[in-house]
Order: structure tokens, then C-alpha cells, then sequence
């Protein structure tokens, strides 16, 4: 762990000519080299590898970050956070649990939600259906009651901030977990289409 959050890019620019770089405080890494003043260090936030003072690196077992610990580290930037910087989620049976997102990653990946007055004008534009309609979602294709057995949400690019089309909820958060733009799509289909072929 980099308390500091300071290192810089392993790309021969060198230390001590140029200012470190500030990757953020308590980031996560991993070791890859050990020089006798400064080491490389895999920084998960950055996917990249810094040189780092070795007496800003400190050892840290991740172990100990879970999704209720406090601090803990966040998907995104990787960094050990307290508890309170990260969105709560939902109650479970254990009580409020967080998002494994920080705020900050948080706000940033997903970008404001777009108003309801959008979503309303966008949703008369296409027709959308009513509550109790019978109604099939475009992405799973299963046919439901509008509102009833599936929830429809307004989907949109988070880029240029604008209504694509009207699914249901659960393909809404698949397409969030899958990064919209993203290529992670494709990487899935490739991975399971690979799988495949090994059999
Ligand atoms: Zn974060
Ligand atoms: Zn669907």
C-alpha cells in the first residue's frame, strides 16, 4: 500500500528529474522489482507500473478489506477508503451494506442520472408501453407485464448523455456490469465461445 499515492511511471522518465506523479493516497499495489531505493510497483488503480521510494511502500495483507470492513478498498481506484466515502447500497440480512464503488468512482463511472423529465419525453417519443401492458424487452427478449412482473427502465449512453431505448431492469444492471461502451461484451462472448471449443 502507497500511503503517499506518489510514484512515477515506469517508462524511463527518471526520478528525481521529474516530479512524482500522485496515483491518489493509500493505493493498492503489487510489488514487481526491489531496487535498493526506490521499487516497481503494479498500481491496480492506474493498471500501470510505478517506481516507488521504498519507504513509502508499506505491507498490507487484502485480505483484510471486505465489503463491510472499515477501510475498505474500493473496485475502481483501488485505494483503501473509510467506510463512509462509499455509497450505501441496500439493506441485506446482515444490515446496510456499501457499494464497492467509492463515491468519488462512483459519480465518475456512472455520471449524473438523466432527469425525469427527459426520461418522460424520451419514453412518449417511442411509444413506451403502460403499466400492465404486455410488453418483451428488447435485450433477453422475455415477454412480461409492463411494470408489474418487470420493471422497465429508460436506458441511456452515459457518454453523450442521451436515451437509447426502454429495457427491463435486470438487463439494465447487466449492461452496467458489462460497461456499456466498453469492449466487455465481446470479451464475454469471446471467453465463453473459447470455453466452449475446450470441450
Ligand atoms: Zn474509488
Ligand atoms: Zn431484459
Amino acid at each position: 500500500m502507497i500511503r503517499s499515492g506518489k510514484g512515477w511511471p515506469n517508462d524511463n522518465r527518471r526520478p528525481g528529474i521529474n516530479p512524482p506523479e500522485n496515483f491518489g493516497a493509500m493505493s493498492i499495489g503489487y510489488r514487481v522489482k526491489v531496487g535498493s531505493q526506490r521499487s516497481v510497483v503494479f498500481i491496480l488503480g492506474k493498471h500501470g507500473e510505478y517506481l516507488v521510494n521504498n519507504e513509502d511502500i508499506e505491507a498490507f495483507d487484502p485480505t483484510t478489506s471486505g465489503p463491510r470492513t472499515d477501510p475498505k478498498i474500493c473496485l475502481s481506484c483501488h485505494r483503501l477508503k473509510n467506510l463512509s466515502e462509499f455509497p450505501l447500497n441496500q439493506n441485506n440480512r446482515r444490515g446496510p451494506i456499501t457499494r464497492p464503488r467509492c463515491k468519488e468512482c462512483y459519480v465518475l463511472e456512472s455520471g449524473p442520472p438523466l432527469s425525469n423529465r427527459v426520461k418522460e419525453s424520451f419514453k412518449e417519443s417511442v411509444g413506451a408501453p403502460d403499466q400492465g401492458d404486455c410488453w418483451q424487452c428488447p435485450v433477453c427478449r422475455k415477454i412480461t407485464i409492463a411494470n408489474v412482473t418487470a420493471n422497465l427502465v429508460v436506458d441511456h449512453d452515459q457518454e453523450r448523455r442521451q436515451p437509447r431505448g426502454i429495457i427491463c431492469d435486470s438487463c439494465n444492471t447487466g449492461l452496467g456490469r458489462f460497461k456499456n461502451g466498453e469492449n466487455h461484451l465481446q470479451n464475454a462472448l469471446d471467453y465463453l465461445q473459447e470455453c466452449e471449443s475446450r470441450n
